[in-house]
């Protein structure tokens, strides 16, 4: 699933090319996936592109938003003539609009905003501006790791990181990726920065030692920021804002590397799952 890193690159791109364009018509293929009336978005002009943890919030002139979750598939591909030589991943997107595209938003000067999703668990809601912040998914959001400059959240700071995991006697892996404990990381970073920390996934939360905590604190920070300059993981679907890929799968730590050996000690990573998601680890350096 994308994560602040992906979300964050569409952020991003959308910034550059979506704001100051007016949209002047929303054709709604998959209403389930549209909520809200397309009335209050037409002929309003894109102002400004936020983000809280994985979430979007294209703010509009007219005193409307939309609030845009991803989740496992979504894509939101722009088009214009700016990008017109730009390739559209193959593999990912293929034509647009395609049977994947759910919602096209057409605006002025020859732009499209197109609205992908595979698995269809996306969202997109239209509500007043000063309603987003009351979307049970933004309040119930907790702080996200400062990776990126702009962000709307609270920031996670080191003293709030060590509270958190101080307070929980769970496993510290899925309590890292508890979007209401902390906003942004998902599973491919959880399963880095504990690699990267040398901390075993299945540790109860409470029996890390400052240090400890502190390492983990920097290598998440480390493995996001690393992945926002890789322009995110396309591990499932995920595009940016021109339909391009990203790479960091390609320099992942332990994601995804089963059986493949440990870059320090050359022991065989193996996987199992923990809290229902594949989790990846060094038996030898992870403790
Ligand atoms: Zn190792």
């Amino acid at each position: 699933m994308p994560e602040l890193p992906e979300v964050e690159t569409i952020r991003l791109g959308l910034q550059k090319y979506l704001v100051g364009h007016r949209i002047v018509n929303v054709q709604v293929r998959a209403p389930k996936l549209f909520q809200g009336n397309p009335e209050d978005v037409i002929g309003a002009k894109v102002k400004d592109i936020r983000r809280v943890g994985k979430g979007l919030i294209i703010d509009l002139d007219n005193g409307f938003s939309m609030a845009i979750h991803i989740k496992l598939t979504g894509q939101l591909i722009y088009r214009g003539d700016e990008t017109k030589n730009v390739q559209v991943s193959k593999e990912k997107v293929g034509q647009v609009p395609s049977n994947a595209t759910h919602v096209i938003f057409t605006l002025d000067k020859k732009a499209v905003l197109y609205y992908n999703d595979r698995r269809r668990f996306g969202w997109i809601k239209v509500l007043a501006t000063d309603q987003v912040g009351n979307l049970p998914f933004f309040r119930e959001m907790g702080p996200e790791p400062p990776v990126a400059k702009e962000m709307e959240g609270k920031a996670l700071t080191l003293e709030k990181f060590k509270e958190i995991l101080t307070k929980s006697n769970t496993a510290v892996k899925p309590l890292i990726m508890d979007q209401k404990k902390i906003g942004g990381i998902g599973n491919i970073y959880a399963n880095d920065a504990l690699f990267m920390a040398g901390i075993d996934p299945r540790r109860k939360a409470n029996t890390l030692t400052a240090k400890e905590m502190e390492a983990l604190y920097k290598a998440i920070l480390f493995v996001m920021e690393k992945s926002f300059k890789y322009g995110g993981a396309s591990e499932l679907n995920f595009v940016n804002a021109l339909g391009q890929e990203g790479e960091y799968q390609n320099h992942a730590l332990v994601y995804g590397k089963e059986g493949e050996k440990c870059p320090k000690d050359q022991t065989v990573i193996k996987k199992f799952f923990l809290g229902g998601r594949g989790t990846y680890m060094c038996s030898y350096h992870q403790k």
